[in-house]
């Protein structure tokens, strides 16, 4: 799989698309095995954690699962490239002036605090990059039909990523890169839900993007905006990613911009985990991503049950070797076909979700998103993990972790100035942020790890 060809990676996908599911499981199998031999002879970490193992293995079940807590406290060892550091990369992320650049002038960085509240920081190279960006196009875009496409192209191609801009998360860093690499052409353009929402439905008036990417949370209030006439977009497609979409929310984006909304299931880890069908199922592109559904003691979960968590392996990417890698999303795999008769399983996820809040300033509603929340206190340097707790309507709760050495008081202080200078570009200057004496913490009924929610009655 050395320097796989935009042209092949076509090909190579394209075929596989109408295949049998026989087809992609031999492609994986083969895959599978190259990755644990390059895995064991370029990642230090691989080879230590393997060094018991049988030199063939047979089944994953032989392989140990990893966390992401445990690769990233041993980075240095996990790359397979000696020349990225943690150093180097927590550099690198700390400028926001690179977002959209190639580390060592090669790699795709992005971070996250994903579900596990574990901040993590993963490297592409450029195989994978090809790879994902080829199964988004071919089969991400399953449910556009042509005459959406010649639509997109009338309306001038536009394509506006409504994302997080406070740190290099993959939306954020993918549109700028794209932007960088064309840069007068202006096809492609992020738009910060950091920004006060008048000013954000004012940019995307002006752009009037074809399509529009984002968080379910954000599109939702956009679409509050389009129907009380403040904005006036008409994409084609709505392309949704990182949140659960409920169906509610998906009648309503369909219905209140008239246009294809398109879902997907990924991660930072993997962003084409999966697509969507026409009709409406998640697919796992399972000829490049192993999905493994397992209970608390990573034992499979079969169809129909659902897992404690998923463990996945990226067969695309070499430069970080993901090999049973624990993503704390619960699903059930289905135990029947799809409709659409591809050979690739069915999965439905329960999805992560945080709240939509909502504060009052001189009896105006100001809706804040969780996302916008929760980027920009996951970019403070010394934040290990956090949760943040809207407990009245006029005040915020933060249950706060921080990494080790570094001073609790300092990192809390500019946390807490950090969302007061947030909130104040959004008008909310009278709001009171607390500190929370628990450290964070899953959900003890559902398990889950929730981020932003609030927690009283109106
Ligand atoms: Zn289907």
């Amino acid at each position: 799989m050395e320097n796989i060809s935009p042209l092949k990676a076509v090909m190579e996908i394209w075929k596989v698309k109408r295949g049998k599911p026989e087809d992609v499981l031999s492609r994986q199998q083969s895959r599978l095995a190259d990755l644990i031999n390059f895995a064991r002879s370029n990642s230090q970490y691989y080879a230590q954690k393997y060094s018991e193992l049988p030199e063939r293995i047979t089944s994953l079940q032989q392989i140990p699962p990893v966390t992401k807590s445990e690769l990233m406290d041993h980075f240095n060892d996990w790359v397979t490239d000696p020349e990225i550091t943690i150093e180097g990369v927590k550099e690198f992320v700390s400028n926001m002036s690179l977002v959209g650049y190639l580390y060592l002038g090669r790699y795709m960085v992005s971070t996250t605090s994903g579900s596990t509240g574990v901040p993590g920081i993963f490297i592409q190279d450029k195989d994978s990059d090809t790879i994902m960006k080829t199964l988004m196009a071919i089969r991400g875009t399953t449910k556009l039909k042509w005459s959406d496409i010649l639509k997109v192209a009338a309306k001038g191609g536009r394509n506006a990523a409504v994302c997080s801009t406070a740190g290099h998360f993959t939306a954020f860093s993918t549109a700028e890169r794209l932007r960088l690499k064309r840069p007068s052409n202006g096809k492609i353009r992020a738009f910060s839900i950091q920004s006060p929402l008048s000013t954000l439905v004012k940019e995307l008036n002006e752009y009037q993007p074809a399509l529009i990417g984002g968080y379910a949370t954000a599109m939702e209030i956009l679409a509050e905006e389009q129907k009380a006439g403040r904005l006036n977009i008409q994409p084609v497609a709505i392309l949704l990613g990182g949140e659960k979409l409920y169906p509610n929310v998906r009648e309503k984006l369909g219905s209140v911009f008239q246009a294809r909304v398109l879902d997907l299931y990924g991660g930072t880890e993997a962003t084409a985990m999966t697509f969507e069908c026409e009709e409406g199922q998640f697919h796992v592109n399972t000829d490049w991503i192993i999905f493994e559904p397992v209970d608390e003691y990573y034992q499979p979960v079969p169809p129909g049950k659902q897992s404690h968590s998923v463990l996945i392996t990226n067969l695309a990417n070499r430069i970080q070797p993901l090999i049973r890698y624990e993503l704390t999303d619960r699903v059930i795999m289905s135990p029947e076909s799809c409709k659409c008769g591809r050979p690739f399983p069915v999965v439905q996820v329960e999805g992560r979700t945080d709240d939509i809040l909502k504060f009052s300033t001189n009896g105006q509603i100001v809706h804040i998103l969780p996302l916008a929340l929760k980027t920009i206190v996951e970019e403070i340097p010394g934040v290990r993990c956090f949760q943040l707790i809207q407990t009245a309507p006029d005040q915020l709760t933060v249950r706060l972790e921080v990494d080790e050495g570094n001073l609790r008081d300092q990192v809390w202080e500019n946390v807490r100035e950090a969302l007061l200078d947030y909130f104040a570009t959004q008008g909310l200057t009278n709001l009171l942020i607390e500190k929370s004496d628990e450290l964070p913490q899953r959900n003890p009924k559902s398990g889950k790890y929730q981020h932003v929610w609030v927690d009283y009655h109106e």
